[in-house]
């Protein structure tokens, strides 16, 4: 269990590390208030290749390991979450054709994506299915020349940016989750997509998320994969990026630690640092007790997927204790901080709320007790 990583991938994690201190850090506070991580971060990212950091080397990635992912993951949610959650859609998206995309699809989109050249979007949940996906009902009818996609997805991070969108539709009505597909939509050969102004969400404000309608028809070779898989990958997909949203969950909670243990240092109450009230004491030891507990799970559920091994039941592990983990520290950090915590001079605030969603996307909480419990019961 000693969750090794090579010298290079080291390496990267450093480089990675060092421009989100150095780019995203000081941006993450406009980023919240403009709701918008501006085009300028996003481009330096794609030059150092950070919107490719889960591609192989064949595809132009780094070809990394989950451990060395989760730390860099971390490590840019450490510094701005926005900024991590568009990125990881974009590892939603890019994972979906590299799992079940053909050679073709597979040549022509990964090695753009993982330059940052093209974004892309992962385009799963609708207004009337989110956490049982396959109540889907946005429709694929194969039509003369392709596919006519029909429907409404919402809550979609970077759709109304992305250069591309994998929609999952219903191929088959009668065929349960066997019935399910997945498109890539060329956002500007697709006529017939048309997006609502962005969410006005509690957090991540800096990661705008979409609700669009599509009614277009696309291209024959626009049919991920094969036909009726669509659930499947859909799945595996999510199993990898719930190992992301647990790094992530690592990153705020690494922020709001260390926040909370400067201040405790240096407040002081009756003459004495904060940190000698032992209630305080107790909190900033329960908070790093969480958090080195959700780091171990986080980058256990990583290393059973470099050993390629089933981790669809660590991953819904690392994810519920690191998402809830998130929520209590950044919680207990703004409460040591006091009113000051309250306040938007500080970032306490923004990691409550941006770590909120962490309990809630790519399956919520209960949805990973689910997963753990079937799991658990064969
Ligand atoms: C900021 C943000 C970004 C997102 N980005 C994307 C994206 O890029 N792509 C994408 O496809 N989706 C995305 N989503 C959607 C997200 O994955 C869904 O919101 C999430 O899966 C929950 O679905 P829902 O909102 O429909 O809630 P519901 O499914 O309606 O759930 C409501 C409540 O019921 C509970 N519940 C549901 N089923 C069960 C059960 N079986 N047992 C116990 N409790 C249950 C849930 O846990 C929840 O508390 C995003 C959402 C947000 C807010």
């Amino acid at each position: 269990m000693a969750f090794d990583i090579s010298a290079d991938e080291q390496d990267l994690v450093d480089a990675v590390t060092r421009i989100s201190t150095e780019v995203l850090a000081p941006q993450a506070a406009a980023a919240d208030e403009s709701e918008r991580v501006s085009d300028a971060t996003l481009k330096t990212l794609a030059e150092v290749g950070v919107l490719g950091l889960n591609l192989p080397e064949e595809f132009g990635g780094p070809g990394v390991g989950s451990v060395a992912m989760s730390r860099m993951v971390a490590a840019v949610t450490e510094a701005c979450a926005s900024t991590a959650s568009i990125i990881t859609a974009q590892f939603l998206a890019t994972d979906s054709i590299l799992l079940a995309g053909t050679d073709a699809q597979r040549a022509e989109w990964l090695p753009k994506a993982a330059a940052g050249e093209i974004i892309g979007s992962f385009g799963l949940t609708e207004p009337g299915a989110g956490s049982n996906p396959a109540e889907m009902s946005t429709k694929a009818t194969r039509v003369e020349g392709g596919w006519h996609l029909k429907g409404t997805k919402c809550f979609i991070t970077n759709a109304g940016f992305a250069d591309f969108i994998v929609v999952y539709a219903k191929t088959d009505s009668e065929a349960g989750r066997k019935g399910i597909s997945a498109f890539i939509v060329d956002t500007a050969a697709a006529e017939g997509l048309n997006f609502n102004p962005p969410e006005r969400t509690m957090g991540l404000r800096g990661s705008p998320v979409y609700e669009f309608t599509i009614d277009t028809v696309v291209p024959a070779d626009a049919l991920l994969g094969v036909e009726g898989e669509g659930f499947t990958t859909a799945m595996r997909v999510l199993d990898r990026g719930r190992i992301e949203v647990a790094a992530m969950s690592l990153g705020i909670s690494k922020a709001a630690l260390d926040a909370a243990v400067a201040w405790a240092g240096e407040r002081r109450i009756n003459g004495k640092p904060l940190n000698r009230l032992q209630g305080i004491a107790f909190k900033l030891a329960d908070m790093y007790t969480r958090y080195r507990s959700a780091w171990l799970l986080t980058m256990d559920a990583a290393e059973q997927r470099d050993a390629e091994v089933d981790f669809t039941r660590s991953s819904a592990t690392a994810k519920l204790a690191a998402s809830e983990a998130a929520a209590f520290i950044a919680d207990e950090a703004l409460q040591i901080h006091g009113g000051y915590g309250f306040t938007r001079d500080f970032p306490l605030e923004r990691y409550v709320r941006d770590a909120r969603i962490y309990r809630i996307y790519e399956g919520s909480s209960e949805i990973q007790r689910t997963i753990i419990a079937r799991s658990l019961a064969h």
